[in-house]
């Protein structure tokens, strides 16, 4: 995991002056994050390349490696040649699996929960339909503090204990005060998410972090794509809201205030349809989960249109007409896809991504969708051969913002790990 989550830490080795105790304390707290960080973002290794790796004498490797196992972070792994003569070292490789973080999305017809230990493996997963718009901010706080609750004793069933959680929302999210900004497809104003939760749980919360859902999403697809070695990514959620989430140079991008990725507000269609946000003619309305399901089903008692119902077994309901070949639902994934190319075309030329990332019902028909995407994007873009891009699916589905989420929450342990004895 490395998107946005490398503090200045990483490079906090090197620090000058006479060594105060509590200076040494905190170089000691700034070492034991290094040593972490380079077991996640490099993989296992033995002592001696830790050494040679992070430029910090061996018995001072020793001594953290010591720490990091006592703290239950990482363990002795496989052996490892690594090319000198004589028996192969022990490989120390990060372990984790007693510490989880807790990723909850709130979307606008569900809300989903995700908790992962440092190893990444999930521990527990739920997502519930639910009508967020209509049910408002303290009932669905209210449900989610509750999904949290059952997320933290599935941990704790597991002997494993939580570390922090992350709220993923969508719309424009103020990290620093957690509150909610405006989510014009939940109708969201100044919700004080963070607070909220936090006075719900009471004495059983852990440190809470709130983040927008599309930039979660962004960095739980990272880290899948990361392993293909592409550091440049976009991830769209493909969902009632069309948000954006931009990896660049293997960093999230936040802008000067954290509001970069609002890609589904782009005017590319003038004149056209009123958007929840209030203009007309924004990409979403063109392309998101509402603009399928318009075109789609228009019949209103369709119960593709309840948001009572998963959003995963509607999906499926549209999917099982697609392959029937209902000709309303394939007429609508071809607008759909000319439209998708417009907004991704004009992403690609400004951002030069080697990857724009497909999430929500978009993955779901990415074999109907992607073929025309794709060559929709290749005539638009100005650089040859698409800059290098491709349009991938999303293979993390639903869950990647609270994935994400569960990501940030355990990014706490990679800055400080001793923070977690
Ligand atoms: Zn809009």
């Amino acid at each position: 995991m490395k998107a946005d989550l490398r503090g200045g830490a990483a490079h906090g080795v090197a620090m000058a002056g006479p060594s105060k105790p509590s200076d040494r304390a905190s170089i000691r707290r700034t070492n034991l994050g290094l040593v972490l960080r380079l077991l996640r973002d490099s993989g296992p290794r033995s002592r001696a390349r830790i050494a040679s790796d992070t430029g910090l004498p061996r018995p001072t490797i020793t001594g953290l490696i010591s720490e990091l196992v006592e703290l239950g972070l990482v363990r002795e792994g496989a052996s490892e040649r690594d090319g000198s003569v004589g028996r192969p070292s022990q490989a120390v490789e990060i372990d984790g699996r007693t510490i989880c973080g807790i990723g909850l999305e709130i979307n606008v017809d569900y809300l989903a929960v995700v908790a992962l230990n440092l190893r990444g493996d999930v521990t527990f997963t739920r997502r519930i339909a639910v009508d967020v718009r209509s049910a408002g901010s303290e009932a669905v706080l209210d449900s989610a503090a509750t999904l949290i609750r059952e997320a933290a004793a599935a941990v704790q069933a597991v002997g494993a204990r939580v570390v922090g959680a992350a709220l993923a929302a969508p719309g424009n999210v103020d990290i620093t005060t957690g509150r909610v900004a405006f989510a014009s497809n939940i109708d969201w104003r100044d919700v004080a998410a963070v607070d909220g939760l936090r006075r719900r749980l009471g004495r059983e919360a852990p440190p809470l972090r709130l983040e927008n859902d599309a930039k979660l999403g962004a960095i739980a697809e990272y880290l899948v794509a990361s392993a293909s070695d592409i550091h440049d990514l976009i991830y769209i959620t493909g969902e009632t809201g069309v948000g954006g989430g931009i990896i660049s140079g293997g960093q999230l991008m936040r802008g000067a205030r954290g509001f970069a990725g609002e890609i589904g507000h782009m005017p590319l269609a003038p004149g056209g349809r009123p958007c929840a946000c209030g203009r007309v003619g924004c990409w979403e309305t063109m392309v998101g989960l509402g603009a399928l399901l318009r075109h789609a089903a228009p019949d209103h008692d369709d119960p593709v249109h309840d948001p009572s119902l998963d959003v995963e077994s509607r999906l499926a309901d549209l999917r099982r007409r697609a392959d029937d070949g209902d000709p309303r639902i394939l007429e609508a994934l071809a607008l759909i896809a000319d439209d998708l190319a417009l907004g991704v075309a004009l992403l690609v030329d400004v951002l030069n991504p080697r990857a724009v990332v497909l999430g929500g019902y978009f993955a779901v028909f990415a074999d109907y969708l992607l073929p025309s995407v794709r060559e929709g994007v290749a005539r638009r873009v100005m650089a040859p051969d698409c800059g290098g891009c491709e349009v991938l699916p999303s293979t993390l589905g639903f869950t990647a913002p609270a994935r994400g989420g569960a990501y940030l929450a355990l990014d706490s342990v990679y800055q400080d790990p001793s923070a977690t004895a």
